[in-house]
């Protein structure tokens, strides 16, 4: 006997049995709502039946009609092995019933003919699994891998193909019907013999009211129970995400993902509408991505409005694809801003042409504001502003802003980044833009997006938990109290990117958001926030086209809007709650500066006490003055008597040029002091680079640039160039700069700081 043991064990080492099966992937949303499935290698439906599934009734009735005596023997049941041993040898009749449900879990992983010796092998292997598995184990395994006819395997697919179900969801009848479709697979179709399966399901009943194994009146019910089933269509629901889930999780059976199928219906219906409209306006694809807040994880996933649309690229996935941000990129800068003291959210800003070593950005409706508060800069989108703040903030602590908050592209690029990035000269995806912004929703703290529900979540009691319990590394990008900034601004509703409402959508939901377009009229963005959902919106065309009425606020905020309204019509209104750093105080409009003496006017702005700038104000500048005001002094020239003082406007050179040249009247100091020692006479600048009426030649239109230098006067510290009267650059006195000549004719200016001016004209020739 002991001999016969050590040969079991021997022979197990040498050949242990095989239990590990390929199954169909099957992708569920946070619910266990089974949204996507694929075929095995083996073009086989196979879908894994977890333990929790399978209820007491499937097993009491699997058990009893397969192996009674399954939870008593050891993978062979010796009485029923006897007993067909005999009638084989006398041939009484044909042999039945001597296979246990663990010698089937054996025949069915390694088909094989029937022959003696095979079935040998076969309890052999049986009692091996006994011995490696638990009952339960073995059960699961039979589940899996029973044939329901055609390619489907295991009661799960037979249940979500013939019923659209989960095992645990079958009725008693649904059971009993399932369960003889193994003995016979071919005569027995599910959808085209139901009348016949319903003779075979009652016959059964019966067996099992007669064994007492269910209460008479659930075997009856049973028995008078229709069958209806048919098969169905496997799942096939939000293919882009599916196919991102199934390529990063390949080999798991079932992954539960974060998606919340109820929002995934609501968003794709109203993606389906709206979509439908925009057709019409040569405009083809739209994606969207809603983040839960508290989750921090995909709630809907649209990667495109639709996927079976080959013809516009519909299988690209723009929840993940690279494109230009526009100018959704400005609310980080601007919190950012806050929290390193730049600006408060009534802080002046000069909204003024610029040059910034040699990058002259426009504002998207080609005009300038002059001076513009910072909060009135963001939600009118202004680009020198922006720029401007970036300049200050460093392009390189943004870029580290981003990278640590998952922007993957700008990781890539941090090198090339330039201050046009802000403007969108960048790349970012979909999801890293509306993650961004669930930060905001979150007190300014990001969390890297989920898009699973962790394994320790939803599988409980099970030994079936995977090792997934993925660390959440949270990162508090803004303060709470900049943050609260950023939200106040971004949820004002009067600003130029609210679209047009029509009726339908004139119901506004309580959100912050903010708008992009991106160069070329390609992307339209839309992002926003409360304090459940963050939802991005994407709106453009995969093939790269641009078209003409393609914008943020036309185009891509009312989908943000409608969205809104239909997923969380009842969100709270008061949500962007004050913390506890934040503070008031009055400021004067006129700079956002702590008020001064003469500052007639003051409005309340918040701060961040120790961080916030507590210059005071220096709207006005104190001037000396002849007794007729006719002339100005400095120190040097001061009279001892016989002098007063005035206040004027503290314009900075380059508002006072953007003045001048818009004929903006503000009020003007006299001239200086003509007899003052620090003034050489009136001089003005003379251009040296280039010489009056010179034609140039120019090789290469894009290449060649034209040199501007001039010699200034000793008291001047800066000088501005006018390119055909429209301001181009300024730059210190003795400094160079350098220009794309794209006139054949062009009319150069030279004023410096004291206002004196020259001109020249040139010829230019494109060879
Ligand atoms: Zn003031
Ligand atoms: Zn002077």
């Amino acid at each position: 006997m002991s001999g016969i043991v050590v040969l079991f064990f021997i022979l197990d080492f040498i050949s242990p049995v095989k239990t590990a099966f390929e199954y169909s992937p099957v992708i569920e949303g946070k619910d266990g709502v089974i949204l996507h499935t694929y075929l095995t290698k083996d073009h086989q439906w196979r879908m894994k039946t977890r333990l929790d599934e399978i209820t007491p009734e499937l097993k009491k009735a699997i058990i009893f009609k397969e192996d009674k005596y399954f939870f008593y023997h050891f993978g062979i049941n010796p009485i029923s092995v006897g007993r067909a041993f005999v009638n084989n040898v006398f041939r009484l009749k044909r042999t039945s019933g001597a296979s246990t449900i663990t010698m089937q879990v054996v025949r069915m992983s390694e088909p094989k003919s029937r022959t003696y010796l095979h079935k040998i092998i076969e309890m052999f292997r049986a009692v091996q699994l006994e011995l490696h598995f638990s009952k339960a184990e073995i059960f699961q395994m039979y589940l899996n891998l029973v044939p329901y006819g055609s390619n489907i395997e295991g009661v799960k697919a037979a249940s979500i193909l013939y019923f659209n179900k989960s095992p645990d969801q079958l009725s008693l009848a649904e059971i009993t019907a399932l369960s003889i479709i193994p003995n016979r697979p071919n005569s027995l179709v599910v959808g085209k013999d139901n009348k016949d399966i319903i003779v075979a399901r009652n016959k059964w009943l019966k067996r099992f009211q007669k064994a007492r194994l269910f209460p008479d009146n659930i075997i009856n019910d049973a028995m008078a129970e229709p069958l209806t089933a048919y098969r169905h269509e496997a799942p096939k629901l939000i293919p882009h995400f599916a196919l991102r889930i199934r390529q990063s999780y390949p080999g798991k059976a079932e992954v539960r993902t974060s998606i919340d199928a109820n929002v995934q219906t609501k968003a794709e219906n109203v993606l389906t509408n709206y979509s439908n409209a925009l057709k019409l306006r040569n405009i083809y694809n739209a994606s969207v991505l809603i983040i839960d807040n508290r989750t921090h994880s995909v709630a809907a996933y649209i990667g495109s409005s639709d996927f079976k649309d080959l013809f516009h690229n519909g299988q690209v996935d723009g929840v993940s694809a690279v494109r230009s941000p526009g100018s959704t990129l400005k609310p980080l800068l601007y919190g950012l801003s806050i929290d390193h003291g730049i600006i408060t959210p009534k802080t002046v800003i000069a909204d003024v042409p610029s040059n910034f070593q040699g990058y002259t950005p426009e504002n998207y409706d080609l005009s300038f504001r002059g001076s513009v508060s910072a909060e009135d800069a963001l939600r009118m989108s202004l680009n020198i502003p922006a720029v401007k703040l970036l300049d200050r903030l460093s392009v390189k602590y943004f870029c580290s802003a981003l990278v640590n908050t998952g922007f993957t592209s700008i990781w890539q690029d941090r090198k090339k980044m330039g201050l046009s990035m802000i403007l969108g000269g960048c790349g970012v995806k979909l999801e890293e833009l509306t993650n961004l912004y669930a930060a905001f929703a979150n007190e300014g703290r990001y969390f890297p997006l989920q898009f699973l529900v962790p394994d320790s979540v939803w599988l409980k009691n099970s030994k079936e938990k995977f090792d997934s319990t993925s660390i959440v590394k949270s990162i508090q990008v803004l303060s709470p109290e900049a943050n609260y900034m950023l939200t106040e601004i971004l949820s004002e509703l009067y600003r130029p990117d609210l679209p047009n409402l029509n009726d339908k959508a004139r119901n506004i939901p309580k959100i912050a958001w903010k708008t992009g377009t991106s160069y070329g009229r390609k992307d339209a963005w839309s992002i926003g926030y409360n304090k459940e959902y963050t939802i991005g919106v994407w709106v453009g065309n995969f093939s790269g086209k641009g078209v003409p009425d393609l914008n943020g606020a036309g185009t891509a905020a009312p989908l943000l809007f409608e969205l809104f309204n239909t997923i969380d019509r009842n969100a709270n209104a008061e949500w962007n709650k004050a913390p506890k750093d934040l503070a008031f105080r009055f400021v004067c409009p006129k700079t956002g500066k702590i008020p001064n003496d003469f500052c007639e006017e003051q409005v309340m702005d918040y701060y961040i006490p120790g961080v916030s700038n507590n210059e005071r104000c220096d709207h006005l500048k104190e001037v000396w003055l002849s007794p007729d005001e006719k002339i100005a002094y400095c120190t040097s020239c001061l009279p001892q008597s016989g002098y007063r003082t005035k206040l004027f406007p503290n314009i900075s050179p380059e508002l006072a040029a953007f003045y001048d040249l818009n004929h903006i009247d503000y009020d003007k100091l006299p001239p200086h002091n003509p007899d003052c020692s620090r003034t050489f006479g009136g001089q003005a600048p003379v251009i040296t680079s280039l010489t009056n009426g010179m034609t140039y030649l120019v090789i290469d239109k894009e290449q060649q640039q034209l040199q501007l230098s001039c010699n200034a006067a000793n008291d001047v510290h800066k000088v501005y160039w006018y390119i055909n009267n429209k301001f181009f650059t300024s730059t210190k006195s003795g400094e160079k700069s350098f220009f794309i000549p794209d006139n054949s004719v062009i009319k150069i200016s030279c004023t410096d700081d004291k206002g004196r001016n020259s001109n020249i004209e040139i010829k230019v020739r494109f060879i």
